[in-house]
């Protein structure tokens, strides 16, 4: 439109003016987004791309309905929850009515890191304990006591971890060290025992476990049956208490359930949601149990916070659940997830590069190697694919810890015609790859592509 502008000074004044670290899709050359509705994003010259990775948009960028909801409390009423209003007091009810019991009580906050944070202080107020039990590849949040808890963020690895942080391998079924187990659940939940032991060996106290019920950063890992069980089990026998983080995969992404830790049958005792809550509207909270709740009251005298639970965000809240329910997105995301993997899988009997095709609901992961036999991770491969699906106009991502994992957790009004544009695509890449420079040996001595001499950044094509 007249009144954007070229493309090039957008981008000029961000390099010079914003932190030069803040991440970029396409650092080479990146997308200039200025509107989108449902699914689909549209580029400042009017071209349409289909948004495959957007799971704060969760019911479809720009839904009217909760655009209308946030004009229509803007105009009556923003003030903190230190008034009662009826917005907070029915949405705390609505939301805590979507948990098992007994999660019957939850915080109001605005960003999944602050809703972590808020969690690691509920279990060390509940527990008296220091030490935290976290996931290798595991991502929950920007702040300092998040990144703590982060290695898929510590630039030195094992050497950036905190000493009360300690770092179990992730339940993965395809790479790890139970991959090829006959009971990975238990072996991989054995090694959070390992871990407790260790911490009872040294004097400490466990204050948290804490995990995504699917694990999104580290690559789209689906846990094992019975592994959230298990490991919930010795956790609590140690006295920690068990956080899920749902940030990415709630509000009925899976399909098959509303949250992803009911897909293993377990109760956490905190558990953490954001990005899709509020559609893009900052609105996140920590549910938990009464006692809990009260026990916050060890460390602190009040919780009081700006803007979690003002009525402009809690009229969103509620807006979102509407449209989930009104629109049945659940059971659209169980019927397409269970499509698109599908498809999928019928690619990966075409293409050598997937070692893995796997998903739940709306929420897929592709794994491409470079030798299915050995599974080592076709790092640079992935990563020319994300472009060159970006140049046909879809975004999906890559992500994981070793950088090759195709991700889509799109928009929960993704359709089945969708799916088919993105695998019919995906097919044209791989097939265009396979017979091109990128997988054959530049330097047939050393085996290596030219590819894998580009640096590929986390930066570039991660979602978290
Ligand atoms: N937890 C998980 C699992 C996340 O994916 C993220 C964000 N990607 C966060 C926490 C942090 O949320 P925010 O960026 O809203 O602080």
């Amino acid at each position: 439109s007249e009144t954007q502008l070229p493309k090039e000074e957008t981008l000029r004044l961000r390099n010079e003016h914003l932190g030069s670290l803040t991440a970029l899709y396409f650092r080479e050359n990146p997308l200039k987004i200025i509107r989108a509705e449902r699914q689909y994003m549209y580029d400042e010259e009017g071209n349409q791309y289909l948004d495959c990775i957007n799971n704060v948009a969760h019911v479809g960028h720009c839904h009217p309905a909760v655009s209308e909801a946030a004009y229509q409390q803007m105009t009556q009423l923003y003030t903190n929850s230190r008034y009662l209003h009826d917005n907070l007091s029915t949405y705390v009810k609505r939301i805590t009515q979507l948990f098992p019991d007994p999660l019957t009580v939850c915080f109001l906050c605005n960003s999944g890191s602050e809703a972590n944070d808020l969690a690691l202080r509920l279990a060390r107020a509940h527990t008296g304990g220091s030490e935290v039990i976290t996931l290798f590849g595991a991502y929950h949040g920007h702040i300092q006591s998040t990144i703590d808890i982060s290695p898929y963020k510590w630039k030195n690895d094992m050497a950036d971890k905190p000493k009360y942080v300690h770092v179990a391998p992730n339940p993965d079924m395809y790479r790890g060290p139970h991959a090829n187990s006959a009971s990975p659940g238990r072996d991989y939940a054995l090694e959070v025992k390992k871990i407790i032991d260790t911490i009872k060996l040294d004097g400490k106290q466990l204050s948290a476990f804490i995990m995504e019920s699917l694990q999104s950063c580290a690559g789209q890992v689906l846990p094992p049956p019975g592994y959230m069980t298990e490991a919930f089990r010795y956790v609590r026998e140690a006295g920690g208490v068990c956080i899920a983080d749902e940030v990415q995969v709630g509000f009925g992404r899976v399909g098959s359930h509303y949250w992803g830790f009911e897909t293993q049958d377990v109760i956490p005792d905190i558990v953490t949601i954001g990005k899709p809550m509020g559609n893009g509207h900052p609105i996140a909270g920590v549910i938990t149990t009464k006692a809990i709740a009260d026990s916050l009251g060890n460390i602190v005298s009040s919780y009081f916070n700006t803007y979690g639970g003002n009525p402009v965000s809690c009229a969103i809240g509620h807006a979102v659940l509407d449209v989930i329910e009104d629109e049945q997105l659940k059971k659209n995301a169980q019927e397409v997830g269970e499509y698109a993997v599908k498809e999928l899988q019928k690619l990966e009997l075409k293409h050598k590069i997937i070692g893995d095709v796997r998903g739940m609901g709306l929420f897929v992961g592709i794994e491409i190697v470079k030798n299915r036999s050995t599974r080592e991770p076709g790092t640079a491969v992935a990563n020319e694919i994300h472009r060159r699906m970006k140049n046909r106009r879809i975004i999906i991502s890559v992500d994981g810890a070793f950088d090759n994992v195709l991700k889509m957790k799109p928009p929960m009004c993704f359709s089945r015609s969708n799916v088919d544009h993105v695998v019919w695509s995906l097919d044209e890449v791989m097939s265009e790859i396979a017979t091109s420079d990128v997988i054959k040996p530049l330097k047939p001595s050393t085996g290596t592509s030219h590819l894998e001499e580009v640096n590929v950044s986390h930066l570039s094509a991660a979602t978290n």
